[in-house]
């Protein structure tokens, strides 16, 4: 977690909690020990807030229930992925002003890299393959298109931009040279089968997942999977039934979002530097409802 705490919304006061950091999503507080006051250094309340991040903008409109459904999925899928790699998380108990959308966890030493991994290709991964026929080092097929499913999974890491900055893709030797050639294996080693779990899961449930990213912490020496992990926000999510390499597909994300503010109706110019204008209500229920049915459809369980 970087020091330098952004300027943002005000985190709620919790009694017994200090606030140490907020993300573009989620707001970070140590726990105070009960007898001395201080601040345990050992663990963290992770909470996550309804705010919708799009273009690398925090949007001024929070999407009800969105915190409530990325933390439940999460914990979900920390379950799923239990005997691959061991996680952060501690307790569910938290205080009653963020229940459901807040984890006890450890607080871990974070790894400067971002852990993507790509299933399908689209997006970054696409626009490196017609340029170079290579993703992240890894030769690919000749012919490939948008959305077209990879031989195998490939792991493209990325840099742990600052606030305000874009995440630039990393090759394997830079993450060697962040955190070691044995970190580096076996953070490669994990997302890439992180993902490949997760589509086995997913395929039954008639959702694809493209591509994903990850956080792992330090421990001892072994790697720790931390923040969230599979959500709609951290993952590109299509549905199987209408998949169809060679166009853009459809996801569970933030389409309506992004079709929204790059509507004539938006009346907003990406490039002019200026905030993203107010979603209206019906692209707010929209978006919530598509992330109320990735978690039905994924976990099998009513919201
Ligand atoms: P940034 O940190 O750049 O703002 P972000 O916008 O994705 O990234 P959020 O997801 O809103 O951030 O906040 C989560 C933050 O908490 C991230 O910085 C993440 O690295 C950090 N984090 C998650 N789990 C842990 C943990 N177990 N220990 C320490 N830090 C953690
Ligand atoms: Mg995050």
């Amino acid at each position: 977690m970087p020091s330098d705490a952004p300027e943002g919304p005000t985190p709620v006061v919790l009694p017994g909690y200090a606030h140490v950091y907020s993300g573009k999503v989620r707001d970070l507080y140590a726990p105070l020990h009960p007898d001395t006051g201080a601040a345990r250094d050992d663990a963290l309340l992770l909470v996550a807030s309804d705010r919708l991040s799009a273009f690398d903008f925090i949007l001024d409109t929070p999407v009800p229930d969105k915190g409530e459904v990325l933390t439940r999925l999460s914990l979900w899928w920390f379950e799923q992925l239990r005997d691959l790699v061991p996680n952060h998380v501690l307790s569910t108990e938290v205080p009653a002003a963020v229940a459901g959308r807040a984890v006890l966890v450890r607080r871990l030493d974070m790894l400067p890299v971002e852990c993507v991994a790509r299933a399908y290709l689209t997006g970054g991964g696409l626009r490196e393959y017609v340029a170079s026929g290579h993703v992240s080092g890894v030769l690919l097929p000749e012919g490939l298109v948008d959305g077209d499913r990879l031989p195998s999974p490939v792991f493209t890491p990325s840099t742990k931009a600052p606030h305000g900055e874009h995440d630039e893709p990393m090759s394997f030797p830079q993450v060697e040279l962040a955190i070691g050639p044995e970190l580096a294996d076996r953070a490669r080693e994990l997302t890439v089968a992180i993902l490949a779990r997760g589509n086995e899961i997913a395929a039954e449930r008639g959702i694809l997942i493209a591509d994903t990213k990850v956080e792992f912490g330090v421990d001892c020496g072994d790697l720790v999977l931390a923040d969230e992990v599979l959500t709609p926000d951290s993952s590109r999510f299509w549905p199987a039934d209408s998949w169809e390499p060679g166009h853009p597909q459809r996801s569970f994300d933030k389409e309506f979002v992004r079709e929204w503010l790059t509507s004539p109706s938006a009346g907003w110019d990406r490039s002019s530097g200026a905030p993203p204008p107010p979603l209206p209500a019906e692209v707010l229920e929209r978006t919530r409802a598509k992330y109320v049915e990735a978690y039905e459809r994924l976990t099998g369980t009513a919201f």
